[in-house]
């Protein structure tokens, strides 16, 4: 059971999304939150089961979930995992490399993470890359075939000092968050940094 009410607020945990675009033209995809508590990612669907849980908002494209935890827990860690991008597109390492240049142009991005079937991140995927292969060769090829397997990542745990020196050195403006096993949690963007810098600085 949660403690008193003396010792407690209520916070609001900005909802993250995954969208994959799959083989079968289908998009997978789930709801997480960052839990101040266990200091991870949440399934929003798993936060509907904990007694700390009030309720799930949605406000035009924005939805977040409201939980009570103690005070001490309810101050920012500054970490990666609370400053994430609410929205992640991602591709599946088997998609035709065609959709996948298609599904990133209607998505407005130029790079994306690509995940396995277990939504393990196996590599990274630009437009340049896709292009690259769909004219390199007759044949059809898959994402796999144009991505990279280089990619640099953090934890959720890791600082936005740590996300903002990766990003200088490596020369990359996305990051991907995985777990300690490699799946795909979130991205923390350059623009992600700035945004909260903004409500900071003077
Ligand atoms: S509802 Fe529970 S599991 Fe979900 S974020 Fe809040 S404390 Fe964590």
């Amino acid at each position: 059971m949660p403690g008193t009410s003396e010792t407690e607020c209520t916070v609001r945990l900005p909802e993250r999304r995954t969208h994959t675009a799959t083989c079968d033209d289908t998009f997978s995809g789930d709801a997480t939150v960052h839990c101040p508590l266990s200091l991870d990612a949440r399934f929003v669907r798993s936060c509907q089961r904990c007694p700390r849980f009030e309720r799930e908002v949605f406000s035009g494209a924005q939805a977040w979930v409201e939980c009570r935890v103690p005070l001490a827990a309810a101050d920012p860690h500054g970490s990666c995992g609370e400053l994430m991008s609410p929205e992640v597109t991602c591709l599946d390492s088997e998609l035709d490399a065609e959709r996948a240049a298609e599904f990133l142009e209607f998505a407005g991005v130029t790079s994306a993470p690509v995940l396995d079937d277990n939504c393990v991140l196996v590599g990274i995927v630009s437009t340049t890359s896709l292009a690259r292969v769909r004219l390199g060769s007759g044949l059809r090829l898959e994402v796999e075939d144009a991505m990279s397997t280089q990619v640099v990542t953090l934890t959720q745990q890791a600082t936005l000092g740590e996300a903002a020196r990766l990003m200088a050195s490596r020369g990359v403006d996305r990051v991907p968050i995985v777990t300690d096993d490699g799946h795909l949690v979130g991205v923390i963007s350059a623009m992600d940094l700035v945004r909260w810098l903004a409500t900071r600085l003077p």
